[in-house]
């Protein structure tokens, strides 16, 4: 496996292909720096023999231990292990460890790329070539960012109806080679320090939408592919050192006229199946968001009862009553992946025909736990950020900077002033309030609030999936059986299967 500094020096390898702010930069870039500490404390604590189990695994195509992060999950365990990794590592970068897109963007494509071949039987060789690519992956402990995210143009119309028939990624020759692409990929996460790029269908796709059902990897810094980044990184300190400072990085990733081999290509016209991948890797990015989210929360959660001790209100019952909330949405969302990964099979839900078997036998997390986790907690972010709001009170909006507490002229006197609690240093304090202003007043602090909220898809979109997905009928039946109407039968209401579990589970 690979360490942090291979990581690094591997990006010091790459072509530059990456635009900030009208430059091209290298990746290895200061601005960079903070990004890349936060990926490479996935490498850090994957060498720990105490995270061992959690953060590594056996390649099922190989036998070697690799990073967990590169994992196809073979059973209910690697899906558990997957939640507590994704929870573990946020709660030590102080957020989102950014990792996650590859072993969920892998594992979707791994799953479809084999129902896809049946489409043309011998006429396509996707799983295969996933195959392949998967296992360098592994074995170079590669990093990969998922491009979903298409711009969309006018959200009304469907791929083939746009009025510009790049806005979403589209195959715009095929040759014996491979296949040349266009479009652009909007937000991608992490991609200017990744070393591979997935690219996979944002939306379910019709018969004439074929072109858009596209699936491929290339390396992130490759020709005819650019990447515009923007990077968010908290205010530089030099005095009052954080204990960690964590950065993020997101791209629109430019295809302009790009070849892509045909053996790096995973899917290209199977409409359906674009659609299933969309949804696919959805399902397992939500589940991701069932670790990650109840880390962020752990993080709020401290924050929210240090601000009301710094202020000396932790023991009123107000400040009780938003510590229980807080501590209620993150649980509720771990527990709602944990049922995830303990009810995972090789299997999809598929409306009207229930739970199918699908894919060469890896496992998928459950998807209605996986959505109302995802949504739950999706939904809580500005409710969170209010509650530090309310008990934090404007400090963390105007706290003076650094230096003005290392200058003799004002330093003692803003020490004096901003210290509340008697029982706690005024240091500790002034570094509390600098730590928070960081997270909720901060450029990065309301990207990452609009990134957990929309991340994985907004709202709508596991809404649409829950009452899709929900048998909402049974329900009916079950209140005409309990109030006396007609259609409530109860011999009926034995056979449905009220908790959503596969039937043989
Ligand atoms: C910080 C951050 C990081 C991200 N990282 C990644 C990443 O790594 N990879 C990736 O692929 N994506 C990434 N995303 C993208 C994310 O998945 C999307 O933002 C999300 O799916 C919503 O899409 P959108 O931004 O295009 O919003 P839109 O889809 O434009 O949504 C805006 C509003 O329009 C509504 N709407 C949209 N279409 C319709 C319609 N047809 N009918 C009615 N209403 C509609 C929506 O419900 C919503 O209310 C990231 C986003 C952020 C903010």
């Amino acid at each position: 496996m690979r360490t942090k500094q291979d990581f690094i020096n591997a990006l010091s390898k790459m072509k530059r292909n990456i635009y900030y702010d009208g430059q091209l930069i290298d990746r290895t870039d200061e601005l960079q720096s903070d990004c890349i500490n936060v990926m490479g404390t996935t490498y850090d604590e994957a060498a720990k023999p105490e995270n061992e189990e959690l953060m590594t695994a056996t390649s099922h195509l190989t036998g070697e231990k690799i990073n967990r992060f590169t994992h196809i999950h073979q059973n209910t365990v690697d899906l558990h292990c997957k939640q507590d990794m994704t929870r573990m590592l946020c709660q030590k970068v102080g957020g989102c460890i950014q990792r996650c897109m590859g072993i969920d963007g892998t594992n979707a494509i791994y799953n479809v790329s084999f129902e896809a071949d049946k489409v043309k039987p011998g006429e396509t060789n996707y799983h295969d070539n996933f195959k392949k690519w998967l296992t360098r992956f592994q074995k170079e402990d590669m990093i990969a960012a998922c491009a979903q995210t298409d711009t969309k143009g006018d959200r009304l119309l469907r791929p083939a109806e746009q009025h510009d028939p790049s806005a979403y990624v589209r195959i715009k020759e095929r040759t014996k080679d491979g296949i040349v692409v266009e479009g652009c990929k909007l937000h991608i996460s992490e991609a200017s320090v990744s070393d591979e790029v997935l690219v996979i269908p944002t939306r379910a796709l019709r018969p004439e939408d074929k072109d858009y059902a596209v699936a491929f990897a290339v390396p992130a810094d490759y020709d005819g592919m650019k990447q515009v980044v923007t990077i968010h990184n908290y205010r530089q300190r030099e005095h009052f050192k954080r204990g960690f400072t964590p950065g993020l990085t997101d791209s629109y990733l430019l295809f302009e006229d790009c070849f892509v081999p045909w053996e790096r290509v995973f899917l290209a016209g199977e409409n359906l199946h674009g659609g299933i991948l969309a949804l696919l890797f959805a399902l397992f990015h939500r589940h991701s968001y069932s670790g990650c989210k109840p880390a962020i929360g752990d993080v709020i959660l401290g924050a929210a009862a240090l601000a009301a001790e710094v202020n000396n209100i932790h023991k009123q019952p107000h400040v009780r009553e938003k510590l229980s909330e807080l501590i209620m949405t993150i649980e509720l969302g771990y527990a709602a992946g944990y049922t995830a990964s303990d009810l995972g099979k090789p299997e999809v839900y598929i409306p009207g025909m229930g739970f199918v078997p699908f894919g060469p036998g890896s496992y998928i997390p459950h998807s209605i736990y996986c959505n109302v986790g995802r949504c739950l907690s999706g939904e809580a972010v500005w409710r969170e950020a209010e509650i530090l709001c309310d008990i934090a009170g404007g400090v963390v909006a105007t706290f003076p900077h650094e230096k003005d507490f290392t200058n003799p002229a004002t330093g003692e006197a803003l020490l004096k002033y901003t210290k509340r609690n008697p029982k706690m240093s005024a240091e500790d304090q002034a570094q509390f309030w600098r730590y928070l202003g960081d997270a909720m007043c901060s450029a990065t602090g309301g990207i990452a609030n609009v990134g957990n909220y929309h991340g994985g898809g907004s709202p709508i979109m596991e809404q649409i999936a829950i009452t899709t997905q929900y048998d909402i009928e049974s329900r009916k039946k079950l209140v005409k059986y309990i109030a006396g109407m007609s259609g409530g039968d109860r011999e009926a209401l034995a056979k449905i299967n009220f908790i959503n579990k596969p039937i043989d589970k």
